[in-house]
């Protein structure tokens, strides 16, 4: 089949690219693997799942008569209201006529002579496009469990990340969950409602705020909608992508007690940059980091009764936001009850998984099922899981072997007329990320409408300029304390995988008027290609 562009995945990336592209006159096929749309919220259906910023930004705003018709009922809504809202996006704007499901894309080649990418997929069909469209999400590859004997379980195994469509009744089961990341977090206190004994097991510890999510009243989302031109435009320019807090101090201009009542009341916010949004040193400098890290470890020493396991679940490792940090509903206080147990992988790993439990170095644990929630091959993981080659048949995969390197985290040298949407080297999952994905979106559509109106044939990010950028993230980074968390934002969980930050940590507003200045001096950074000769561009 040949159209003008592929898109991978019909979560809200692939979703608002179909839109935007069939908008500017674009043909467009998406291909997606599930059966639906709606990326992570079509596969995350653990229970607990839910967003972590407020539904009021976390959705999206470049229809106006969208944001102000939908009713988000909570604070923070669940993955199947989220998954509502990602199935009326598709009806409203009749976007699935171009979504292919249950198509898996295994493999895209650019071929030089016609300047086109040839995409193949699992079910043996060829796409021929001109373009190249990688939205198949940051968080979209489990991380691959590597635990002795884990086939050999006689019990029920699950994934967070792909849970059964119909659901799971613990209910009078004995289960373990591996992890204690945001999934963890979310779905324990859920597990142990239902469950006979839930067994965590926990390597790292994470900090984990509490959401405080409440059903939205008319007024409040009366009056967030009222306010939405002045929050929105707040968000794209924030650090962040929700509206910044002023930040005008460093954690030691204030005394101990009025640094002890901020954190307080950001505790109360349920939100998650409240506490780090408090003083502008906290993520640059050690000392400034402690106090909040400090203040939160009293939470939940002050939450948790009995102090041993308060400590073990105390983070100590790492600077308090330099992991993705957690919202919790009761993940703290579910510790206080009896049929809840704390292991300390640290302390004893796990050796096996056994045909009837786990077994840890200094003990054998017995379970009806178990529940993996292990994260993810974050950022580059669904984009290098397909096997693209660009000029000279240059892999991708091979490309990116000592880490991702991408221009501005959207495009690649050697790889023509291929973006990628919140790809390495842009805030994506340090942000909110709808408006990373509407950010991004937009840029790739008048890219490819100024490409098409001057004839165009290739745009390439340079091997110079690609270099620049990815300097410039690490750079931005080193000023930052995440670089010294074991985080997977460093790549730092899935074993063999190259360690450096992957997100541009400089800010989306900053970003957004870099992304913009290189648009306006003609794709500065990029070449571009007519139908027949090779120049460089003006920038
Ligand atoms: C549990 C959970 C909670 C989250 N909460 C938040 C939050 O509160 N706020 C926030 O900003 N972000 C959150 N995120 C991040 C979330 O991933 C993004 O917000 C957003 O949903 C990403 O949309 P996307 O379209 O880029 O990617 P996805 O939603 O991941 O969609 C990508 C799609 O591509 C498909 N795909 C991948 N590879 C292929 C292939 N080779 N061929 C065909 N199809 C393919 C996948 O099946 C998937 O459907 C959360 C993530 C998780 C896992």
């Amino acid at each position: 089949m040949k159209t003008d562009v592929v898109v991978v995945g019909a979560g809200f990336a692939g979703m608002y690219m179909l839109y935007r592209l069939r908008e500017a006159g674009f043909s467009a096929r998406v291909l997606e693997v599930a059966d639906g749309v709606g990326g992570t919220w079509y596969w995350n259906r653990y229970p607990g799942a839910r967003c972590d910023v407020m539904s009021m930004d976390y959705s999206f705003s470049f229809d106006d008569a969208l944001q102000k018709e939908w009713i988000w009922s909570e604070k923070y809504a669940t993955q199947p209201e989220i998954l509502r809202y990602a199935n009326h996006v598709a009806d409203r704007f009749d976007l699935r006529r171009d979504i292919q499901f249950e198509t898996r894309v295994t493999s895209a080649r650019f071929n030089e002579s016609t300047q086109r990418w040839s995409v193949e997929t699992d079910g043996g069909e060829t796409f021929d496009t001109q373009y190249y469209i990688f939205a198949s999400g940051c968080l979209s590859v489990p991380k691959a469990i590597d635990i002795e004997g884990q086939n050999g379980f006689a019990g029920a195994t699950y994934h967070t990340a792909d849970w059964p469509l119909d659901g799971v009744n613990f209910s009078g089961q004995r289960v373990a969950v591996i992890g204690t990341g945001s999934s963890g977090i979310q779905s324990m206190p859920i597990i142990a409602a239902q469950a006979r004994a839930l067994t965590v097991f926990q390597r790292t510890p994470a900090f984990s705020l509490p959401a405080e999510n409440r059903p939205m009243d008319d007024d409040e989302r009366a009056r967030l909608q009222n306010d939405y031109p002045r929050r929105r435009a707040g968000s794209r320019h924030s650090l962040f992508g929700v509206p910044d807090y002023p930040m005008e101090k460093s954690a030691f201009e204030v005394s101990d007690e009025e640094r002890e009542q901020a954190y307080e009341g950001a505790w109360d916010k349920g939100e998650l940059i409240a506490i780090m949004q408090q003083y502008n040193d906290l993520l640059i400098d050690d000392a400034a980091n402690e106090t909040a890290a400090n203040f939160v470890r009293n939470k939940i020493r002050s939450i948790v009764k009995d102090p041993d396991v308060a400590e073990t679940l105390c983070p100590t490792s790492f600077p308090i936001g330099t992991k993705r940090a957690c919202l919790d509903t009761g993940y703290y206080e579910m510790f206080n009850q009896d049929h809840v147990e704390l292991v300390d992988l640290l302390k004893s790993p796990i050796e096996k998984i056994t045909a009837t439990g786990v077994k840890t170095s200094d003990r054998e644990f017995e379970f009806d099922a178990i529940v993996f929630a292990t994260g993810f091959d974050a950022m580059t993981g669904a984009i290098v899981n397909v096997d693209v080659r660009g000029v000279d048949g240059v892999e991708l995969a091979d490309k990116w072997d000592a880490g991702p390197r991408a221009y501005l985290g959207l495009a690649a040298h050697q790889f023509p007329n291929l973006f990628m949407i919140t790809g390495p080297g842009s805030p994506s999952v340090m942000s909110n990320m709808i408006v990373s994905i509407e950010q991004h979106v937009e840029w790739i559509t008048d890219c490819l409408v100024q490409a098409r109106d001057n004839d165009v044939a290739t745009i390439e990010a340079t091997s110079e300029a690609e270099q620049l950028w990815v300097d410039h993230v690490n750079d931005v980074a080193n000023m930052t304390l995440f670089p010294q968390a074991n985080s997977w934002y460093m790549g730092a969980n899935v074993p063999g995988k190259p360690r450096l930050f992957m997100p541009y940590i400089g800010g989306c507003g900053v970003y957004r008027d870099k992304c913009d200045e290189v648009a306006k001096n003609g794709y500065e950074g990029f070449t571009m290609s007519s139908h027949t000769v090779k120049h460089a561009s003006a920038g």
